[in-house]
């Protein structure tokens, strides 16, 4: 684009062809100036006329200057003109033109000279003929309109001159721009690659375009809502009334330029990375400010921004997996430390708690027995052992399931119903199974009484989360289950002797008294003779049967040794003892197929003896039973 913008007064004043040697002075038209040649043409006339106002030539003849397409760019002269006049300057200009040199053309009551402007360079080429019709063309007029057309020229090549500096000084202002352009765009590169967090990389190239369009209207449509706080930058909706330009630029991750009222022009620029398009940045630009060679900065700022923006969430991702890897490492420590069932359970109750900064939480264990689930562990005191139904709340949705659940407001949500979520007030939640191998053991519930509270990610280290407190879990039900196995008599499933050692032994550093009864059933021996040992284990079953219903939950009936079993009574003094005695061996006499008797020796210590230990407990109780059974069995003696 050429412009003039050299002020006349500044450039004309004492400027002459000749008496310079300055380089553009030698620089001629040539085709690329075609299209300025007739607006060069009628400033340079009107200079001319300026500059020579109240010339004798002026008053007598009608003057045109011609284009070499012989458009006439420009008249004056006092002379009134008609059509048969200007044909016959027409004609001049035509042969002037042709023949490089004046030409003079006989009209009818007038004559027309022409005289051609040649090119500098090629003093062959006219590039204007300047006409001039009078009633006589005299040797006057000829040397008049020669002198004008020198003068004339002379004024077209100042303009000449100054259209081309002007462009050179354009073309200078452009090329700084663009450097100013590149300083800004390398600045504001090098500060996004500095952002690690996406937040800062936005408002980075927001600012940096602010700086570099200002007065523009400047969106960002993100196409994951990432920074909520600035209103420049909004989620991109497909069916948005910009929609299309916006998401075509998305889709097809190339950028967009259309014209709009108002003298506005509207680009869309995708924002790319290298793994994917994370937005468009749509801008408003007035079209005077504009230039369609800015499009490559624009893609290259959005291309930076789209890798930082990349960066950045990659780097938020890491230190999400990270932080998370560290939480489920304290977490395994921690659970591995402690093989109680209950422990775990209340530790990761507290654990989630903390973690999520969640209002609730509760843990349920699947009761194969019972069919239910149970809470085994719960901040809200109320649902403490609580049992619900499988197929109940959102615990049946993740037992059907076999998955973990999000819910972002339950409020909103009417298809499970949830007395834990009423009562707790809970508006998210994140829910996941425990499972043991594919069966789902247990469920975890994370409540919060905001809405929308839960991340995707919370959600899915939950899942995670649940896999290594099943874990635990299962270690800890293996260790239970090995225990019961140590303690417990497979046979009869009463403890096992040593247990019941090591019991007495506690209780009676704690306790004042208690008592032990032995039970031998009689005459075993014939009973295994007469109906074999299979009847006489079922005998021995029945028997131990009879004496688990017939205690207390905190009494401990153990095998003492072949048909010989014991029982400790905590806190129970001999008499209270001896009636719990008669009661089994009542029982025993009734309740066994075929019946059998025992025989039970009573042994008692309180903390006033002399010598408390199990030894003597045993001992005097063993003596107890040899009485019993050398008086005559089923009976009851006390030692
Ligand atoms: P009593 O006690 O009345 O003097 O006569 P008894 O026949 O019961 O004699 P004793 O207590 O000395 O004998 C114990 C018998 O119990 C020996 C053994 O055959 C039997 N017995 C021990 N343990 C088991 C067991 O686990 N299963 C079966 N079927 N029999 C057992
Ligand atoms: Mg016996
Ligand atoms: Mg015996």
């Amino acid at each position: 684009m050429r412009q003039h913008i050299l002020n006349d007064a500044e450039t004309s004043a004492g400027r002459s062809e000749q008496a310079s040697d300055l380089w553009y002075e030698s620089e001629d038209i040539n085709a690329n100036d075609v299209p300025y040649l007739m607006s060069l043409l009628r400033e340079s006339f009107s200079q001319w006329l300026a500059e020579s106002n109240g010339l004798p030539l002026m008053n007598s003849v009608a003057l045109s200057l011609f284009t070499p397409e012989l458009a006439v760019a420009d008249t004056a002269g006092a002379l009134a003109r008609n059509v048969p006049m200007d044909e016959v300057a027409l004609q001049a200009a035509q042969e002037a033109f042709a023949a490089q040199a004046a030409s003079i053309v006989h009209g009818s009551g007038c004559e027309a000279v022409a005289i051609p402007l040649m090119r500098r360079k090629d003093e062959q080429q006219p590039f204007a003929v300047l006409t001039a019709v009078a009633p006589e063309a005299d040797d006057v007029l000829i040397a008049q309109l020669q002198a004008a057309t020198y003068h004339l020229r002379g004024c077209f090549y100042r303009r000449f001159e100054r259209m081309f500096i002007a462009d050179i000084i354009q073309h200078q202002r452009i090329s700084e721009r663009d450097a100013q352009h590149r300083a800004s765009l390398f600045a504001a590169a090098k500060r996004l690659y500095d952002g690690i967090d996406v937040g800062s990389v936005l408002s980075e190239m927001m600012q940096s375009l602010v700086a570099l369009y200002p007065d523009s209207r400047i969106r960002l449509y993100l196409s994951q809502d990432h920074m909520k706080g600035d209103a420049r930058v909004k989620p991109l909706h497909f069916n948005h009334p910009s929609g299309d330009f916006v998401a075509k630029s998305f889709l097809e991750a190339k950028p967009f330029v259309r014209g709009r009222e108002g003298g506005l022009v509207d680009l869309a620029v995708p924002m790319s990375g290298k793994q994917a398009v994370y937005g468009v940045l749509r801008l408003l630009i007035n079209e005077d400010l504009w230039d369609a060679a800015d499009l490559p900065a624009l893609v290259l700022l959005a291309d930076t921004a789209g890798s930082a923006f990349e960066n950045a969430k990659l780097y938020e991702q890491s230190n999400v997996l990270i932080g998370e890897l560290r939480l489920i490492n304290e977490l395994t420590k921690l659970l591995s430390q402690s093989l109680k069932l209950k422990d775990i359970f209340n530790y990761t109750t507290s654990e989630l708690l903390r973690i999520y900064q969640a209002d609730c939480c509760c843990l349920l264990s699947y009761d194969k027995t019972l069919n239910k689930f149970v809470v085994m562990s719960s901040n809200l005191p109320s649902f403490e052992n609580e049992q619900f139904s499988i197929e109940y709340g959102f615990t049946g949705v993740v037992y059907r399931s076999q998955e973990p659940v999000i819910i972002s407001d339950y409020w909103q949500s009417n298809n499970v119903s949830s007395r834990w979520m009423d009562d707790s007030g809970s508006r998210s939640l994140i829910a996941a199974p425990i499972l043991s191998g594919s069966e789902v053991v247990g469920v975890i519930l994370v409540g919060h009484r905001s809405p929308n509270y839960f991340s995707y990610e919370n959600y899915k280290l939950l899942q995670v989360l649940s896999s290594h407190i099943g874990l635990a879990m299962s270690n800890a039900s293996l260790h239970a289950e090995v225990r019961r196995m140590v303690i417990t008599d497979h046979l009869t499933g009463l403890s096992a002797r040593h247990y019941l050692n090591d019991r007495i032994q506690r209780k009676q550093r704690k306790d004042r008294c208690g008592s032990l009864i032995v039970v031998d059933i009689d005459k075993f021996k014939s009973i295994n003779d007469t109906y074999g040992h299979q009847v006489g284990d079922q005998i021995l079953m029945q028997v131990s049967e009879t004496i688990k219903a017939s205690i207390r939950e905190t009494d401990i009936a153990a095998r003492w040794g072949g048909e010989e079993l014991a029982i400790y009574l905590p806190e129970i003094r001999r008499e209270q003892a001896y009636r719990i005695a008669e009661r089994i061996r009542k029982k025993v006499e009734l309740e066994t197929h075929p019946s059998v008797t025992v025989s039970c020796g009573l042994s008692e210590w309180t903390f006033e003896d002399e010598k408390v230990s199990v030894e003597s407990l045993f001992y005097r109780a063993d003596m107890a039973l040899y009485q019993a059974k050398n008086s005559g069995r089923n009976r009851i003696y006390i030692g």
